[in-house]
């Protein structure tokens, strides 16, 4: 075993997860392919070890966003209020305690809590931190920690990694791809994951429906002149207009992302307690990790997000912080 990127704190993780009997492990509220994925595959991982393992996320209930299906989370999932009160806490892909949502409390109440996370700055929230903003996914820190722990990497957990990878660097097109990645990339395609086949159900299995609410999300899609930028909004009434659901919409700023015309695109997705979950995306330089942490979010430089009340008020802000 040796100490990886550096960190101090990599070491004691290690043997930590090595010496504990039963592991709760969270991710994020609202999860994402990174989540997920880190989720499942340090679920699988330590259960392989023959540790009692038990996963979760601070929402009740915890419903499996649409697309992820095949990382059959709901074999592992267990509600946030009877996840067990267990020593040893794994907090995934949170660059805060916050985004723990009904689990925050677990962060200070666990006696180890383990932070691994790549989001910068992530406020080391953890007794022990694993934080590597230079890592494409959160998912790239968990295959290396279970390794470490002496997991051996089979064809499930490798299926796990492999979506945390490939949804968090957009299918390796974004700047958080490093060689680091395609070389883990490459070590998991050699033990067997069908991408072709995961890429089919991550983005290529949304119902006809969703080609609806594309329609009406870029038809409504506006270009703010002076400022590179664009956006749209989905509205309760579009979902139940077009018969699908917001787990459906998050590829949605994508497509917004798509025009040379802006190189920030926002999407804001409204909830059903009306407020509206906003999403960022810079084609860089510009940040907007900078403009979703002055609005109680945050993420990282380049993809980023916060809750709003208002779309246009949002956007009259958001076009002045771009402007001046
Ligand atoms: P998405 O737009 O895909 O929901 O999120 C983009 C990135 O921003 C992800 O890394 C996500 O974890 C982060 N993020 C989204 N919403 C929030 C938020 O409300 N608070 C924080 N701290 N991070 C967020
Ligand atoms: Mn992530």
């Amino acid at each position: 075993m040796r100490s990886r990127y550096g960190l101090s704190d990599w070491d004691a993780a290690v043997s930590a997860l090595c010496a504990a009997d039963e592991v709760a492990i969270a991710c994020h509220v609202n999860p994402d392919g990174d989540a997920l994925g880190s989720l499942m595959a340090a679920y699988l991982g330590l259960r392989q070890l023959g540790k009692r393992t038990f996963a979760s996320w601070g929402t009740t209930p915890a419903k499996i966003p649409y697309g992820y299906g095949f990382l059959h989370v709901e074999d592992a999932l267990t509600d946030p209020a009877a996840l067990p009160r267990t020593d040893t806490f794994l907090a995934l892909d949170c660059g805060a305690a916050d985004r723990l949502g009904e689990l925050e409390g677990r962060a200070s109440d666990s006696r180890c809590t383990i932070n691994l996370d790549h989001h910068p700055g992530n406020d080391n929230f953890g007794a022990l931190n694993l934080v590597v903003p230079t890592a494409s996914s959160s998912a790239e820190l968990v295959m290396r920690l279970l390794q470490d722990c002496g997991v051996e990497i089979d064809r499930a957990i490798a299926v796990c990694l492999w979506t945390g990878v490939v949804t968090d660097t957009g299918r390796f097109q974004y700047s958080n791809t490093s060689p680091e990645t395609l070389t883990l990339a490459a070590e998991l395609l050699g033990l067997g994951v069908p991408a072709p086949d995961l890429a089919s159900e991550i983005w290529g299995s949304l119902p006809f429906a969703y080609l609806r609410l594309l329609g009406v999300v870029l038809g409504r899609a506006r270009l703010v002149a002076g400022a590179g930028l664009v956006y749209s909004w989905v509205g309760l009434d579009d979902l139940e207009v077009t018969g699908t659901s917001l787990d459906e919409a998050e590829g949605l700023i994508d497509a917004l992302r798509s025009t040379r015309d802006a190189d920030i695109a926002v999407i804001f997705k409204q909830q059903d307690d009306g407020k509206f979950r906003v999403s960022l995306r810079s084609k860089g330089p510009r940040s907007v990790g900078a403009i979703a942490r002055a609005r109680g979010g945050g993420g990282h430089e380049l993809a980023a997000g916060f809750t709003a009340e208002d779309v246009e008020e949002t956007v009259e802000g958001i076009r002045r912080d771009l402007t001046r």
